[in-house]
């Protein structure tokens, strides 16, 4: 098993990527989404479907969230990835281009935030919805990401093969390491890069909130996140890896959220060997090192 830990460029130790999902919605709305199918397979859509409570902590990170992260991200000076379903660019065009313009790499997040590990029977339809989403990118952007992140942070055997048929550079939803590595580790005819990601790695996990009794239930403490983050980081770059951090505007938009990103941040800048850049930029740099 190969994994890219260095050199990287300008001599740092190890890359931090700022990674963002932007779901609006479609996390938590009903149907083949991902979020919506656990309480449909329990029984229980009938209490996380319909309701404007749930859509509209969406455009909280819409119309709120987003707009302080890349305020953030921009007093930082520095560019992060997007990860966006293309159905989102479709509805809300304006308020998803400021990301692009605002320099930032537009990854791939689906077309409707699909659970594409429930399509391995439906092949044709996994490229589809695939296709569909590219589509969309390339006529609301004028380009078609070179990124995919699977909605569930999952995927079924035979994805990384329709990825790398797509066209696709590198893929960022598995977990095997903390460094790049390619996608052959899942199936030998597939060359892709993988850009690894973790849950301990992504604000949902600790603070995605459901009313009980459906299913998450979690406000956690910022400052133990943060400490959980910052050891991670240390790690991972100290490695010579890629830290890769997944935030959600609906939920790191939140000020008491905000504030522990920017102090990572700060954490990150302060050690004077951290490498901050896109996962594109880093897939760029691994493409013909690895
Ligand atoms: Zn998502």
């Amino acid at each position: 098993m190969k994994y890219y830990q260095g050199p990287w460029p300008e001599n740092r130790k190890g890359v931090v990527c700022l990674t963002f999902d932007v779901d609006v919605g479609y996390a938590y709305a009903k149907g083949t989404q991902t979020w919506g199918a656990l309480p449909k397979r329990l029984g229980l859509d009938t209490l996380v479907a319909g309701g404007l409570s749930v859509e509209s902590r969406g455009y909280y990170g819409l119309y709120s969230g987003l707009p302080r992260i890349l305020a953030l991200l921009d007093r930082k000076g520095i560019t992060g990835t997007f990860f966006i379903p293309a159905r989102n660019m479709e509805l809300y065009p304006q308020e998803l281009r400021a990301i692009h313009e605002a320099g930032h790499e537009i990854g791939n997040h689906g077309y409707e935030h699909e659970a594409v590990e429930q399509l391995e029977r439906s092949p044709a339809k996994e490229t589809a919805l695939l296709e569909k989403a590219q589509s969309v990118f390339r006529s609301t952007l004028g380009l078609a990401p070179v990124g995919y992140r699977s909605p569930a942070w999952d995927m079924s055997r035979g994805t990384p093969g329709r990825l790398q048929q797509a066209g696709f550079l590198y893929d960022s939803s598995l977990f095997a390491g903390d460094a790049p590595y390619r996608l052959s580790l899942y199936d030998p005819a597939v060359q892709m890069l993988e850009m690894p990601i973790d849950w301990s790695k992504d604000d949902a996990a600790y603070f995605l909130f459901f009313k009980p009794p459906v299913m998450f239930a979690q406000f956690h403490d910022p400052e133990s996140v943060f400490r959980i983050w910052r050891a991670e980081l240390d790690g991972v770059v100290d490695a010579g890896g890629v830290f890769t951090l997944t935030c959600h505007p609906s939920i790191s938009g939140r000020f008491h959220r905000l504030e522990i990103l920017e102090r990572l941040i700060d954490h990150a800048v302060s050690r004077g060997d951290v490498l901050f850049a896109t996962l594109e930029q880093v897939a760029r740099h691994v493409q013909d090192r690895l």
